[in-house]
């Protein structure tokens, strides 16, 4: 079976022969072949050609190849890439200790056997492919585990850990934070006398009208069932309060429709509050707050933004 051609490899080595030995060897395995004949031009030609392969010999003039392989592993886009260390010198344990303190993946001596040069290099593709397959699935992981399914926004865990970053950085800039909280009017209606595929229906669409009209730099998320959540960054009450009404008209002017139900209007109760505020100095505190205002949005006749004001007499849980 024909190796699979794989990209491009550079081959560093003063010695033309020997870098002609190392192409013919490897003709089936790479693509595309970058010579450098010292430390000093392979640098240049790994930042210029980002090569996903190297092999490198030692004993060269100018920067040897310690110094190069040190120097690609001190970059970001040098530290996974594979290197082949090749030493012209026998009985080279002392070389070989080095070049792997210096993070060399492989090493071998010259004249090397074509095949073992060969398998070596499989070997190591092998285990970069791997690499890469393990990074892409932590990477699909690490998303899966911050959005909400069914909507794709973030979920309540990505909004807490967001929110906490930002208000870390706003204890040093004494900024101020507008938190909303929207819930869905009537929800359980579209869900029993509809069907649970109207309700997400439903819910896909609002998430993404939201998604439509938040700004850059705003917070949204879905906070679970029927409630959405949005911060809103160094922003003050009257600000806060045009925004929070942006959001709800927009979804009270939306004609919702689809398979699964008859056309149908939706709108939005909003609870806000604003951090810090009185009592409101944590963000369970704020979530609280916002969650009280929503309270009273729902109790005052639904589909209308209250923004929650603290009154030293107040408890702090009105809820
Ligand atoms: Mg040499």
């Amino acid at each position: 079976m024909a190796a699979p051609i794989t990209g491009k490899v550079l081959l560093v080595d003063d010695s033309q022969q020997a870098r002609l030995a190392i192409k013919d060897a490897l003709r089936d395995t790479f693509s595309i072949f970058v010579e450098a004949d010292d430390g000093l031009s392979a640098i240049k030609a790994f930042v210029e050609e980002k090569p996903g392969f190297i092999i490198t010999d030692i004993e060269m003039p100018s920067i040897n190849g310690y110094r190069f392989i040190s120097t690609i592993r001190n970059m970001e886009e040098g530290r996974d890439v594979p290197i082949i260390m090749l030493s012209g010198t026998k009985n080279s344990l002392k070389k070989k200790l080095t070049g792997f303190n210096l993070g060399a993946s492989d090493f071998l001596i010259k004249p090397f056997d074509s095949e073992e040069l060969l398998a070596r290099v499989k070997s190591l593709l092998r285990m970069r492919n791997l690499m890469d397959e393990l990074k892409e699935k932590n990477a699909l992981l690490e998303k899966l585990a911050v959005t909400d399914e069914l909507t794709g926004l973030h979920n309540r865990r990505h909004f807490f850990e967001a929110l906490r970053e930002q208000l870390a950085l706003g204890l040093r800039h004494n900024f101020k934070l507008a938190c909303l909280l929207l819930d869905i009017d009537f929800f359980k209606k579209i869900n029993d006398t509809c069907g649970h595929m109207a309700g997400d229906d439903v819910l896909r669409k609002i998430g993404a009208l939201l998604a439509s009209c938040k700004r850059e730099g705003e917070l949204l998320a879905r906070f679970g069932g029927e409630e959405f959540i949005i911060c809103l960054f160094n922003t003050d009450s009257e600000n806060a309060i045009l925004a929070a009404d942006r959001f709800r008209n927009l979804i009270k002017s939306y004609s919702f429709s689809s398979s699964f139900y008859p056309a149908t209007h939706i709108t939005l109760s909003i609870g806000l509050a604003i951090y810090p505020q009185g009592a409101v100095i944590s963000i369970d505190e704020l979530i609280k707050a916002a969650d009280s205002a929503l309270y009273r949005s729902k109790t005052e006749g639904r589909d209308r933004v209250t923004l929650y004001e603290w009154a030293p007499s107040s408890t702090g849980n009105q809820s």
